[in-house]
């Protein structure tokens, strides 16, 4: 099968090497004889919703975000459109903050988002930075440990009764109080975790595979046959004992 990702803003929110989500995604899949085609859709650039099968947003400082995000309103409709329609969504850090309704930078300046998470973010005066460790069960019964690094000063509150995409068993998480982290409508996950997100958590990274895949096919998600992952799995060892050491939150 043929997956189209269309990644928003490449050249804008990409810091902590967020892209190399994409290189895994595209990995995983030629591996189970797939094909990943990633589309930059950048500032003016229209945003067709029924052209691509997973959207992708990266992490931007507040100042990448200001630029980026009266285009990224301006795509709203489209990006609820292509939600609406299955369409698989990953977004991090900055993005994941513009993909909510709003958020308000140090500096006090009100960017509004697309509201497609339910929530809102505000700057705080402390950044939260270090390992995160959660517990994420986004299939009922199956619970996986994720591990990732967070870096941000917005604290993001989700509406009551949103589902986030984990629980917080070292780190900040979404705002340092709530215990949680993230927000998953759907086949949309969004995370404060950078850079390597999916190089070190490799069922996530099949969780999102499956999801663009069963909106290539039109179908449910399938299974995907399971790969070595000795390196991934390894990598996902040295990143949650990081987390552990840290502590925090239990
Ligand atoms: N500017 C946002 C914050 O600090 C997002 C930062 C990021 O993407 N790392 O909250």
């Amino acid at each position: 099968m043929k997956i189209v990702v269309g990644h928003l803003y490449p050249g804008y929110l990409n810091i902590y090497a967020d892209r190399g989500n994409m290189a895994v995604l595209t990995r995983r899949a030629a591996l189970r004889g797939h094909d990943v085609d990633i589309r930059p859709v950048g500032i003016g650039d229209p945003l067709d919703p029924g052209a691509y099968d997973f959207l992708y947003v990266g992490g931007g400082q507040d100042r990448e975000q200001a630029l980026v995000a009266p285009d990224l309103v301006e795509k709203s409709e489209a990006v609820h459109a292509a939600h609406a329609s299955g369409v698989a969504m990953l977004a991090v850090c900055g993005g994941y903050q513009l993909l909510g309704r709003s958020y308000r930078g140090r500096d006090g300046s009100f960017m509004p988002g697309v509201g497609l998470f339910p929530h809102e973010t505000v700057a705080g005066s402390a950044r939260m930075i270090g390992d995160v460790l959660l517990e994420c069960e986004l299939e009922p019964g199956e619970r996986q440990q994720l591990a990732g690094f967070e870096n941000h000063i917005g604290r993001t509150l989700l509406d009551s009764g949103a589902a986030p995409l984990g629980r917080v068993l070292f780190g900040f998480g979404n705002d340092g109080e709530s215990g949680v982290e993230g927000c998953r409508i759907g086949r949309a996950v969004g995370t404060y975790l950078h850079g390597p997100l999916l190089p070190r958590n490799p069922w996530l990274a099949d969780w999102l595979l499956a999801q663009a895949l069963a909106h290539a096919s039109d179908g449910s998600p399938q299974a995907l046959d399971p790969l070595p992952d000795e390196l991934e799995n390894e990598a996902f060892r040295v990143a949650a004992e990081r987390a552990r050491k840290r502590g925090g939150r239990r």
